[in-house]
């Protein structure tokens, strides 16, 4: 039995949050997940958490693994102190075979780093007590993608062990999210229009936020939006703008490489009709899937109160995440079937879009190629 040194958490927040109705029903899979989020991620640690971990006292041998995985980054800072060493296939040394962590079984939950206890949970306590689950767990997408219903919230009483807010956010900032937030996602669940469609119609909804916070949805003018399509230059951008992911953004090269590989020596426009076929055929209802996978995730980010992005500049980075996604979606399944097929690339993409720095990245390739503006932004938005 080890002896708890003392408690990584901060404080116990108990509350009602505003969960997704998914939420509630969430267990891991363990040994039963295809892509663990043991597996290969770069995980860190703040600096606190290393050094009870390595002051706990348990098995000789345990304990030895634990000193082991744990090692302290060149450039340590209190929140990004150590990482894990993962083994040369890529796994957590204290991930067991049967799926379940050693770390956990000999010293108890209370003593897991945060990321460790509640990965795919990201509880948040500053605009409003929220919680919801990360898109990169394929268990979460199994969750949202079980049936075509509009993503629907609830409040349930939760407690987290968490670092208290620092941020000082008043009543009206706190009363703005909520309002701007629901209108955010009124617009992209109406399902009147296009998938794609309602997402430029939540740019023309965020770029009027920036002159007038409270401007009403009603009072907006949607009918000049309209559909863009050319696949074959379109596609020739992306290429060049997907090239800048090598080496910043490992876990998605190799699918991008395959992609390119499809396309290669091939005609773009026929490729493509082909791969979308076949995709809408297996998928009818792919926008909805789309859909649902957007919303949790603008959910899980707070959008569009993003730190340090303007509410244009998050609407551009959603525009990429919803071309990335079909991009890879649409070409990859071009000789697959099946659901869980699907749910891997999608997870897997899902671990740089909610996890990295990918928005801002992201924002700065669009730029750079000019995708910046609602009638360049459309083009990506309609293949
Ligand atoms: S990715 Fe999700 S289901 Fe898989 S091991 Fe991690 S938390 Fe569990």
């Amino acid at each position: 039995m080890a002896i708890k040194l003392n408690s990584f958490a901060k404080e116990k927040i108990r509350n009602a949050f505003l969960v997704p109705d998914y939420y509630k029903h969430f267990s891991c899979k363990g040994g039963e997940c295809r892509d663990s989020c043991c597996a290969d991620w770069k995980v860190t640690i703040p600096m606190d958490q290393y050094f009870l971990l390595h002051g706990l006292s348990c098995n000789k041998n345990v304990k030895e693994k634990i000193d082991r995985t744990f090692r302290p980054l060149f450039n340590t800072t209190p929140e990004r102190y150590a990482e894990i060493v993962h083994t040369q296939d890529g796994d957590c040394p204290l991930h067991k075979k049967d799926g379940y962590c050693l770390l956990h079984e000999t010293c108890g939950e209370e003593v897991l780093p945060w990321v460790c206890r509640y990965y795919p949970r990201g509880p948040r306590i500053d605009y409003a007590f929220e919680a919801s689950c990360a898109n990169s767990c394929e268990k979460t997408l199994e969750l949202l993608l079980e049936n075509d219903e509009i993503l629907k919230f609830e409040t349930i009483n939760l407690s987290f062990l968490m670092k208290k807010t620092q941020k000082e956010i008043s009543i009206i900032q706190k009363h703005i999210y909520i309002k701007v937030r629901d209108n955010c996602f009124k617009l992209l669940s109406d399902r009147k229009y296009s998938l794609a469609l309602r997402i430029l119609h939540l740019g023309i909804y965020l770029k009027s936020l920036e002159s007038n916070i409270e401007i009403k949805i009603t009072d907006l003018d949607f009918s000049l939006v309209q559909e863009t399509k050319d696949v074959n230059s379109t596609y020739l951008k992306l290429f060049e703008i997907f090239s800048n992911f090598n080496g910043r953004f490992p876990r998605l090269v190799n699918l991008l490489e395959e992609v390119k590989m499809i396309y290669e020596n091939h005609d773009i426009e026929e490729i493509y009709q082909n791969n979308l076929q076949h995709f809408e055929d297996i998928f009818t209802n792919n926008e909805i899937m789309f859909e649902k996978m957007l919303i949790n995730d603008l959910f899980f980010k707070q959008f569009p109160f993003q730190p340090n992005l303007s509410f244009f500049d998050q609407f551009i980075s959603i525009c990429g995440s919803f071309m990335l996604l079909r991009y890879l979606s649409i070409n990859l399944m071009w000789n697959k079937s099946f659901q869980e097929d699907l749910i891997d690339i999608l997870s897997r993409t899902f671990t740089v879009i909610s996890h990295s720095e990918f928005d801002r990245q992201l924002l700065n390739y669009l730029e750079k190629a000019g995708l910046n503006n609602m009638f360049e932004l459309s083009k990506i938005l309609f293949i």
